[in-house]
Parts: C-alpha cells; structure tokens; sequence
C-alpha cells in the first residue's frame, strides 16, 4: 500500500502536468452556489432552496435523476452575462489544476428551444473563453454539440444558426441520451458541418451499444470518441482505435455517478491505455458527477493504482489528442521531455 506521503507526491505531480480536459460540458460545470445565485438573479423558482438542498439532490439513483436537476440549472441560464459567469468559473478552477487547454462542449438547442438567443450563449461563452486566456493563459476551443435525442431537421437549424459564429467554433459534437439515438441519425448534418471546415467529435459507446463508436467513425466520420466504454467488447474495434490512434475522452467520475460502471475498481481507462489506445481523462460534467480533473486523476490513481507512468501518459494523451496545432501541442509537450 502505498503511503499517505508519496499519493501526496504524485497528487501534486500530476496537478504540475499540462493537461488538457477534452470533454466537458459547460452548462454541467454550474455549481450549486451558481445556480441558486442566478436563479435569484433571473427570478425563477427552484424546489431547493439552499446550497444542500442540491448537494442532496446530487445522489442520482439513475440517469433520469441527474437530467431533472440538470435541467433545473440549464433553466436559469438566461442572460449573456450568466453564460460568462459560468465559463469564466470554470476556467478558474482549470487555472487550479495544471490545465492549460480545454474544449468545451456547449448544447444551443438547450437554450434557443426556451426562447435564449443563440448569440446570448454564444457570446457569453466564447468572451469567457478569452478572458481566460488572458487572466489565466489557458487556450480553448468550442465543441457545438447536438442533442441527439431531437431530430436531425434541429440540428441542421443549429448548424444554421452557427454559421454568423464560424469563426468562434472549432468543431461539432452529438450527446444527451445515446439509446435509440445512433450515430447515423445525423448522417447528413455531421456531412454538412465537415464542408464547413468543422471538426467532428461525438459521444459513443457510453451508455449504447459498440455499433455506435462503429457508426461514429466510419459514416459520421469523427476524429475523436467521446467516452466509448464499449470498446471493451470488441477487439477489431481496439484495433482499429490502435492502428489509427483515434483518442477516446473517458470521464471516470461520470461513470461511476451515471453507473455505467458497477464499481470505480472496474474502470477500463487503464486496461485500454496499456493496450496502447490513445485514452484521456476528463471530467464530463463536473458539478454533478463530484469531481473536476484533479479528482478523476485522483479516482484512478487511488483505485486502480495508476503509476507516476501511466498518470504522466494520461496527461500527456490529452495534449496529443486535443486540437491544438502541432507547434502548440509541441510547446506543451516539452514537459514531458525533460
Ligand atoms: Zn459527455
């Protein structure tokens, strides 16, 4: 076992580490003490009324559990200026911990589908991503992400909607409830955002079956799987994610909050790293699922025994598979050279 004195070590080892965090939803960044600030502000009724009503709510028995209070915080989110405050929060805690790059998924038709404006959401999350480079020195890019349980005619409004925005965008995502809802749904959108120069990512293989990372890759075409758990079922697959180093974005924490895993112990992130797939962690949405970057290092390190290696290889992935530019990812890189 190891001793109180090197975990202390290595948790501040890998908070030194550049890291990027890869997948992150920013409206499941909003905190409690936010949420019931901004709830005041735009006067809007809550069923909690202090700070512990939500950290009660947070023992989610399923999935629908977590949506219903998501949801609850995704509707006080009304002016442009709460859009900032909530980016800009986030940017402080990474400033906290070692990140230097993050991509942020955003979901607009959360907000334009209750009447907020796109460029509300828009502008106050990219102004925050600014700021933050500028008080922090933290770099980002944002990941528009569709909500795969609406229709594919939505989301093609959306992309719409973006165009006056290009230039504030980097690539397209696809989450929210993944059964039923494949891939290939967005076939034609994924084909259209590809013109449009956007690079392509989306959630695979979390709660859906392994066909779905298959249909993520080869017809929507994406450069990255975000989650993709269920490659464990399929050796091809592993192959494939191997030969073409086509990163995953796994979020431990989440895991374990939504139960897609039955026990943390069970986690495949470094079974899969060993195997020398191009695996990263991250925090998904972590004002609900307990745990910003630190505390998912902090999870795999404590229960499955990551080494100083592995958790050095796992930073040093989520530089490679982000996307930045080869000069910056270079840049960063360095660190692990010395
Ligand atoms: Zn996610």
């Amino acid at each position: 076992m190891r001793s109180f004195f090197l975990n202390l070590m290595m948790s501040s080892l890998y908070i030194q580490m550049p890291k990027a965090e890869l997948h992150l939803h920013i409206e499941g960044s909003l905190e409690a003490e936010l949420l019931l600030k901004l709830a005041q502000r735009n006067n809007i009724s809550l069923p909690y009324k202090k700070v512990d009503d939500i950290h009660r709510a947070l023992n989610f028995r399923c999935l629908q559990d977590f949506l219903d209070l998501y949801y609850y915080g995704t509707n006080v989110l009304i002016e442009q200026d709460d859009f900032f405050e909530l980016t800009y929060a986030y940017f402080k805690r990474c400033s906290e911990q070692g990140i230097v790059h993050a991509e942020i998924m955003f979901d607009p038709q959360s907000h334009t589908n209750r009447g907020i404006s796109f460029d509300k959401v828009i502008m106050g999350i990219s102004n925050a991503c600014q700021q933050a480079k500028l008080d922090f020195g933290i770099s980002s890019a944002l990941i528009l992400s569709f909500l795969r349980h609406l229709t594919e005619e939505d989301a093609f409004r959306t992309l719409k909607q973006a165009e006056k925005y290009r230039d504030k965008i980097t690539a397209i995502g696809l989450d929210s409830s993944e059964l039923d809802n494949p891939p290939i749904k967005f076939k034609q959108v994924y084909q259209e955002a590809k013109n449009q120069g956007y690079r392509l990512t989306a959630h695979a293989g979390e709660e859906g079956p392994v066909d779905y990372i298959w249909q993520a890759i080869e017809i929507l075409g994406v450069e990255r799987i975000d989650h993709g758990n269920a490659c464990i079922e399929d050796h091809a697959l592993r192959q494939t994610l191997i030969n073409y180093q086509i990163p995953l974005t796994l979020c431990p924490t989440s895991n374990v909050a939504l139960k897609v895993i039955s026990d943390i112990k069970h986690h495949p992130v470094l079974d899969l790293l060993h195997q020398g797939l191009l695996v990263t962690i991250n925090s998904d949405d972590p004002a609900y699922f307990g745990g910003y970057l630190d505390e998912n290092y902090a999870l795999v390190q404590n229960n499955l025994g990551a080494t100083e290696q592995d958790l050095s290889l796992l930073a040093r992935n989520s530089i490679v598979a982000s996307m930045l530019n080869e000069a910056e990812k270079q840049k960063h890189l360095t660190f692990f050279k010395l």
